[in-house]
């Protein structure tokens, strides 16, 4: 198969799952954050250098910023005092990790970990695909750029770049990689958050799996996260992500639930779970 892994560059790759969802396709509703389209996705191949799992047809990194600068959730906002917890535990690793300093959030969304981040003592900036999203954070006075990642200007080096639960929406997640190296200082911190395939939960839900969906175009295993060294970075930590959010949400995933259980209140009723079903990764960049 004459096809090339998108982080590693390897020809090496084989057929790892039929899918059935075809991106010429796509609406920008199938980008969205809390899109519940799951058993949705598209021909996946694996790397057998790095591990990476990535769709057979790609979309090209255009076509995504252009889904997702249509984008709009309100539901995320909804789901905002949970991520918010999160995005808390992961600001206190790096600050164990780092002093704190100028901090880059790729996929800002509409500012949430930016804001908490500032309460903290970081300086931040954002950068965000979403208008919807984009104009939020905005609003709430926060320095975020509305595009792509890939051309956020390089004039400026950070202590620490975030990206929480992003590099799985990426075409080009080794290009993403290198960016992100020659935009942290030495010595720099890089945080990436994003669903683990070589989880039991991912092995065990199959085609059910709620991280497979027509958003997620690549997907990583600690094997692939340790291959990310390549780039000029030492893993400091890796951990898995504990989610939290409502019952609600979690029933809801489930036909049973969405028929029986659909109420209101279980919003009110928070969960932390250890799904043990993503990576959270420490990386330090090298000189
Ligand atoms: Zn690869």
């Amino acid at each position: 198969m004459e096809m090339k892994c998108p982080l590693c560059g390897s020809t090496n790759v084989e057929l790892w799952r039929s899918g059935n969802f075809d991106y010429s396709k796509a609406r920008a509703e199938d980008f969205k954050i809390t899109d519940s389209d799951y058993g949705l996705f598209p021909d996946f191949l694996k790397c057998n250098t790095c591990d990476l799992r990535f769709a057979r047809k790609m979309p090209t990194t255009g076509q995504l910023i252009r889904h997702y600068s249509g984008v709009v959730d309100p539901e995320y906002n909804q789901e905002s005092e949970g991520r918010g917890e999160n995005f808390i535990r992961i600001l206190k690793l790096m600050e164990k990790l780092r002093r704190k300093g100028d901090l880059l959030d790729v996929g800002a969304a509409t500012g949430i970990l930016m804001e908490l981040a500032e309460k903290r003592g970081w300086k931040t900036w954002g950068v965000e695909a979403s208008k919807w999203a984009f104009s939020i954070a905005k609003k709430r006075g926060l320095r975020v750029l509305n595009g792509d990642f890939l051309s956020y200007p390089e004039d400026k080096r950070f202590d620490a770049i975030t990206m929480v639960d992003i590099i799985e929406h990426m075409a080009t997640p080794g290009k993403t990689l290198e960016k992100a190296r020659n935009l942290l200082k030495e010595g720099g911190l890089l945080v990436i958050v994003t669903p683990d395939i070589g989880s039991l939960t991912a092995k065990i839900m199959g085609k059910r799996w709620w991280h497979l969906r027509p958003a997620h175009v690549n997907f990583f295993s600690k094997k692939t996260i340790k291959w990310s060294e390549n780039f000029g970075f030492r893993i400091l930590r890796l951990r898995n992500y504990i989610w939290n959010f409502s019952l609600h949400y979690l029933v809801t995933r489930f036909k049973w639930g969405r028929k029986y259980f659909n109420w209101e209140w279980l919003k009110k009723l928070r969960l932390k779970l250890i799904l043990l079903d993503s990576l959270e990764a420490y990386l330090e960049r090298l000189s």
